[in-house]
């Protein structure tokens, strides 16, 4: 066995996904957050699922559909992507076979699948939701027969109560397969019924949190729900249904539990219940830390004229943040004080296109009386901001103002792609990656397709009639 260990094991270097995600290397897919790329994980497996939600991807050597697995080092699992059982045959980046699902999924239920005390816990969630006066049935382990679907499921335990949501418990072990779990959702997703999943032997302080729990726990926007004595002490004092929720935080950790009452969850209408979303929090947070500095110099700046070429310490404080992510801000000017008025005129304009869209007017950097004046203008007079047309029409296409582009503002944007034609900033270039930074709601296709799949893309980031 040690020899094999030793022998250099080939990866799947680069993956392709389909839609606006595009190509993601390993050493990217390695870098993200583990809520980020688990939830990657959770689509490209919704997509052999059928669900609307779901991703396709594909090794970008071969072309195979590939999945991402994970693998625990030094107890932290680590995401490679991996062809599926049977794909990859002829990939250069093949690494040899993969355990057959299928076979895994026998050796699971030949174990005794159902323990006695998964069945107590069981009956434990119908008796708490007896306790409601809108309970009308129950079951446990039962048949559900479908409304939507052509098969049923025997879901854990099913409630109904009056004026409320279907839900289906399900009671997870640590060994339920990734497969399962997207199973289980996308069939109770179509068939309009709220899931909920119960850990089993969840233990917050233990390092290794199982891959599969932490896989429930991401689409339930990072909240574990348990049952335990308090939760059962709870139900019965507030004649309802209790669960214990420890939400997770963003070290991956989990913060003290709180005791929450089943109908005071957030039911979504496409995805998992939860107490607190605290996947998009973690991700609004980064947000705000990389636009702090930039908010704190378009503070100084708003209604100034000529105010971007004006000194301060908000100023340098940004652009040296800004030279974190772009060395060089721009390859179109040679001066370093040209380069960084340019990315900071630049910066100015799509923070009050922002304002404008989100329906607060601020106008940056000049004194014109708003935003289609200061751009129109800038696009006559400003070579910097003329080769930005490209990136003015992106973000448009991508805000509630997308009618502008049918208007004068839309004429100066088409004028300055034909002048600076050749010459407008493509997407490779600094003035991309800077906004990338600052507006990834709109410039960064990763997080923009994640916060719409958590249904968070804020409004000033959404166009009328829903392009891309
Ligand atoms: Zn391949």
């Amino acid at each position: 066995m040690r020899e094999r260990e030793d022998k250099p094991k080939r990866i799947i270097e680069a993956a392709l996904f389909e839609g606006n995600i595009g190509p993601v290397t390993a050493r990217e897919l390695v870098a993200m957050p583990s809520a980020e790329w688990g939830m990657l994980r959770d689509r490209i497996t919704d997509y052999r699922q059928g669900r609307p939600v779901g991703l396709l991807c594909r090794c970008a050597m071969c072309g195979d559909p590939v999945f991402i697995r994970a693998r625990k080092k030094n107890n932290v699992p680590l995401p490679l992507f991996s062809h599926f059982q049977g794909g990859g045959l002829h990939c250069p980046w093949h690494s040899g076979s993969n355990a057959d699902p299928n076979e895994l999924r026998e050796a699971q239920y030949q174990g005794k699948q159902e323990s006695q005390a998964h069945r107590l816990l069981c009956e434990q969630i119908e008796a708490m939701a007896k306790l409601d006066e809108r309970y009308l049935a129950s079951s446990v382990n039962a048949y559900r027969p479908p409304t939507e679907s052509e098969y049923g499921r025997f879901p854990d335990v099913a409630v109904t109560w009056r004026d409320f949501p279907e839900c289906v418990f399900e009671v997870q072990l640590s060994r339920t397969f990734q497969t399962e779990i997207s199973a289980r959702c996308t069939h109770y997703e179509r068939e309009g019924v709220a899931l909920v999943w119960v850990l089993f032997g969840f233990d917050p302080q233990h390092d290794a949190v199982p891959q599969n729990f932490i896989d429930v726990i991401r689409r339930h926007r990072g909240n574990a729900f348990i049952i335990d004595r308090d939760s059962v002490a709870a139900a019965h004092d507030q004649r309802t249904l209790v669960l214990k929720c420890y939400p997770q935080n963003a070290h991956g950790r989990f913060d003290p539990p709180r005791l929450v009452r089943l109908d005071e969850l957030v039911f979504p209408k496409d995805s998992l219940p939860y107490m607190e979303d605290r996947i998009s929090k973690a991700l609004f947070e980064r947000i705000d830390a990389a636009r702090r500095p930039c908010f704190a110099f378009l503070k100084t700046i708003n209604g100034v004229g000529y105010g971007v070429e004006r000194d301060s310490e908000e100023r340098d404080a940004l652009i040296s943040a800004l030279r974190a992510i772009a060395p060089q801000l721009s390859y179109w000017e040679s001066a370093r004080e040209n380069e960084e008025n340019a990315v900071l005129r630049l910066v100015a304009c799509v923070f009050s296109l922002i304002a404008e869209a989100n329906g607060k007017r601020r106008i940056y950097g000049t004194k014109q009386p708003n935003v289609v004046a200061m751009l129109n203008t800038w696009l006559h007079t400003r070579e910097d901001i003329q080769r930005c047309a490209l990136i003015f029409e992106y973000l448009l296409q991508r805000s509630p103002l997308t009618h502008l582009l049918a208007a004068t503002l839309g004429e100066h944007i088409a004028r300055a792609k034909g002048i600076m034609e050749g010459n407008l900033v493509l997407e490779h270039e600094p003035e991309w990656s800077v906004l990338s930074h600052l507006v990834p709601e709109i410039f960064h296709p990763l997080i923009r397709d994640e916060l719409r799949y958590l249904s968070a893309l804020p409004p000033w980031a959404q166009s009328i009639d829903g392009v891309s």
